[in-house]
């Protein structure tokens, strides 16, 4: 399965976190440590950030392998921002494989990653029209849009209880705040004063990483962490 990433806090390089930890999301998208689905994250790639003045998210999305992409390896040490998303894809079996398909999807304020997998059928119709792709990430992200970010829980507990093998792990960010889901996959957070990561899994071996209990819901301000139980 996919492996994501996010950061809310003093303005970084998205090549501070993308590209240069040692096992940042470049070496997990061929060498993921806790990856439990897939073995390699090479079916597409995606970042999305805020610049500053900007309401809206920049997103860069492609449908190969982030390590062949010398293009972003130049620019991303170029651009900072307080506020970064970005994944690496493993695609379902079945899921097309193109820059649609590939996270984060957006509806134009939010940013949204899924690690995991669902069963469309258990999706409203609405999300299926209303979706990026007909990938069963997109259709997840636009019921998640929908719904209203507030929601993320109610909509995690809803669709998980009527697709008891879905895993969920999503991730999402507005430029202000970042909200993810743990649902059958890992994911880990880094509070440091400069700022908080959230992550599949642990980028460096950085002590002050923890481990996000399954089932629960994390909120990232700028005024600290929440975690809040889903079960
Ligand atoms: N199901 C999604 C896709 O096909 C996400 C896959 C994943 O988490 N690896 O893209």
């Amino acid at each position: 399965m996919c492996r994501h990433v996010a950061w809310l806090g003093e303005p970084r390089s998205l090549a501070s976190l993308v590209l240069e930890p040692p096992a940042s999301l470049l070496v997990q998208s061929y060498a993921p440590r806790r990856q439990r689905h897939g073995t390699v994250n090479a079916d597409g790639w995606g970042t999305g950030w805020w610049a500053p003045g900007r309401a809206e998210p920049a997103r860069w999305r492609s449908a190969t392998p982030l390590w062949g992409s010398a293009s972003f390896a130049s620019v991303a040490p170029a651009v900072s921002s307080s506020c970064v998303l970005a994944a690496v894809r493993s695609a379902t079996v079945g899921m097309p494989v193109d820059e649609s398909a590939a996270a984060p999807f957006t509806d134009g304020r939010w940013l949204l990653s899924h690690n995991g997998r669902v069963d469309r059928a258990v999706l409203p119709p609405a999300a299926a029209v209303a979706a990026e792709s007909v990938c069963d990430s997109a259709q997840l992200a636009a019921l998640v849009f929908a719904t209203g970010l507030d929601a993320l829980g109610e909509v995690v507990r809803d669709v998980g209880g009527r697709d008891p093998a879905a895993r969920l792990n999503l991730l999402a960010a507005d430029g202000t705040r970042l909200l993810a889901t743990t649902w059958g996959d890992t994911l880990s957070v880094l509070e440091t004063p400069q700022g908080t990561v959230l992550a599949s899994e642990p980028f460096d071996d950085d002590p002050r990483w923890t481990d996000v209990p399954d089932r629960h819901l994390v909120t990232v301000t700028a005024h600290g962490t929440t975690l809040e139980s889903l079960s």
